[in-house]
């Protein structure tokens, strides 16, 4: 008996090994990209070989877009390294899911409106009470709303709601956008994990957005999932429980 759980700890070890380094590639693979782009686009600038002004603007401005990505990317990967960590301890209190919900939109709204899509915000009513880190709940919306205008063509639309059940609260974001082939639905929440990985880079993502926005649901005891069709739209729905223990 013995010997078949330390066989089973060698597999689990390996498997984690295995999933570190496959972490580290992707990893050094992200940086690489946007670095070897800088590099080559001062160099050639520096060379003064460059047609003329406009040219120079559009290779500085290369430079800058992908300085950019490179500090989202840092920037997402300690995020995730934190909450892996359990750095971070969340400062439970009562928060207004609504109110959330209306501030991370906020800074959404501009480039939802950029392409038309109409954000459905939950009716003002009433209050819907949860025990959660302020911040990382409104990160966890932003990041599931930012993902939905991004991959939602324009004239789109965009329905938040959320509801409340005996011991949970339940959050929906739902799109109308091009929803997710069924193979992809079970990695999504990988880090790194993208449905296209040409079109997230495009529009400027790092592809760690959804394995940030599982770890914080996690840390708070909640669930995520996602319902989605293709060409027709997804559902995200988180479930937190009212009350952190
Ligand atoms: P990214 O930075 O690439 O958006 P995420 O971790 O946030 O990374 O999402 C991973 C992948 O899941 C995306 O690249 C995209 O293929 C897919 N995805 C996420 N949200 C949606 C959505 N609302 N509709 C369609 N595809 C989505």
């Amino acid at each position: 008996r013995g010997a078949i759980i330390v066989l089973h700890d060698i597999t689990d070890i390996r498997r984690l090994e295995k999933m570190r380094s496959e972490f580290v590639a992707n990893v050094s693979h992200e940086l690489k990209t946007p670095i070897t782009s800088v590099k080559g686009f001062a160099e050639t600038l520096l060379s003064g070989d460059v047609p003329d002004e406009a040219t120079a603007k559009q290779f500085l401005q290369i430079i800058y877009d992908d300085s950019e990505r490179l500090n989202r990317l840092i920037t997402d990967l300690l995020e995730l390294s934190k909450i892996e960590k359990q750095a971070m301890p969340l400062e439970i209190t009562k928060v207004d899911m609504k109110t959330v919900i209306k501030n991370s939109t906020r800074t959404i709204s501009k480039f939802a409106h950029d392409k038309n899509i109409t954000l459905h915000l939950p009716e003002d009513s009433s209050p819907v009470y949860v025990e959660a880190d302020k911040d990382r709940l409104g990160q966890i919306v932003l990041n599931l709303v930012a993902n939905a205008v991004n991959y939602t063509s324009d004239n789109g639309h965009i329905y938040i709601d959320v509801e409340e059940r005996s011991s949970k609260v339940v959050l929906n974001v739902r799109d109308t956008g091009m929803g997710i082939p069924e193979e992809s639905l079970d990695r999504l929440f990988e880090r790194f994990y993208r449905v296209d990985k040409a079109r997230s880079r495009h529009s400027g993502g790092t592809g760690l957005g959804l394995a940030i926005v599982k770890h914080l649901v996690e840390s708070h005891e909640g669930e995520i999932y996602v319902k989605s069709t293709e060409g027709v739209g997804s559902t995200f729905t988180v479930e937190l429980p009212k009350t952190q223990e």
